[in-house]
């Protein structure tokens, strides 16, 4: 059957002398992967359509229980030409595009994450500055729409609101697979538990509060706020995604930061 989805490249490979094989997250079949027949032959048809993290309208021809499924046509809709401007645009990208590869399955259709990836890389392209921003907001949604939303808002012991005099000096514990924090009363009693600062508990708020992901880019982290919640991000990541790795894009921040 010929179906067309809107679409966006997560990653891609060579195959074969003259081809690619090409995973989409698309808006109506979920993750897809596909072969493009002669993709890497001059002039040929899908131009740079298949790109890392161009948003495309696809042409697949589909058939049901197929690991790899075969791309007719493939439209630039927006290629987000700034990306590859800057390293940090890049690394940002990157690292969206391969978290939505890692956690999402084959052929399960989520128009809201569909959404919710457009609309990030649209951020990475054109944020004026603090553009990794994006990337964790964008990981707050994403648990969010998978069922995991972390409660950064009270205490998941005592229950009481989370701010500057709960989390106090030492810090609110950090304990992800309960699903939140705890102010610095109740985390005093657990041993060797992470902690996170008051600003950062403000900025995770923040960030699962945004309606608008183009906001977060607009503060500026200390290099400590930005290690807890990227810290934070990632141990929620870990503890509800099954088999979760750390992310390949990673080095590149490494050499940013
Ligand atoms: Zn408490």
């Amino acid at each position: 059957m010929i179906v067309e989805t809107e679409a966006v490249v997560l990653k891609t490979m060579k195959y074969r002398e003259t081809s690619r094989i090409v995973t989409l997250y698309s808006r109506e079949f979920g993750r897809l992967v596909v072969i493009a027949k002669g993709a890497r032959e001059r002039n040929n048809r899908f131009g740079s359509a298949l790109n890392l993290m161009s948003y495309v309208q696809a042409v697949i021809y589909r058939k049901e229980n197929r690991d790899l499924q075969l791309l007719s046509q493939c439209d630039s809709i927006d290629s987000f030409n700034h990306i590859c401007e800057d390293m940090e645009r890049v690394a940002t990208g990157m690292a969206v595009v391969e978290l939505m590869d890692a956690v999402t399955h084959a052929e399960e259709r989520n128009t809201p994450l569909f959404g919710l990836l457009v609309q990030t890389l649209g951020t990475v392209n054109t944020a004026q500055k603090n553009v990794v921003n994006a990337l964790y907001a964008f990981e707050v949604r994403l648990l969010d729409i998978l069922g995991f939303r972390p409660n950064f808002l009270t205490c998941f012991h005592c229950g009481i609101p989370m701010n500057e005099e709960s989390v106090g000096r030492s810090g609110a514990g950090l304990n992800v697979s309960s699903g939140g924090i705890l102010c610095s009363n109740c985390s005093s009693r657990g041993m060797g538990m992470d902690t996170v600062s008051a600003g950062s508990v403000r900025m995770l708020q923040h960030l699962q509060e945004a309606s608008d992901p183009a906001s977060v880019t607009r503060i500026t982290m200390s290099a400590r706020m930005r290690n807890e919640v990227a810290g934070t991000m990632r141990r929620c990541l870990e503890s509800h995604i099954e088999g979760f790795r750390p992310l390949k894009s990673e080095n590149m921040f490494a050499l940013l930061h």
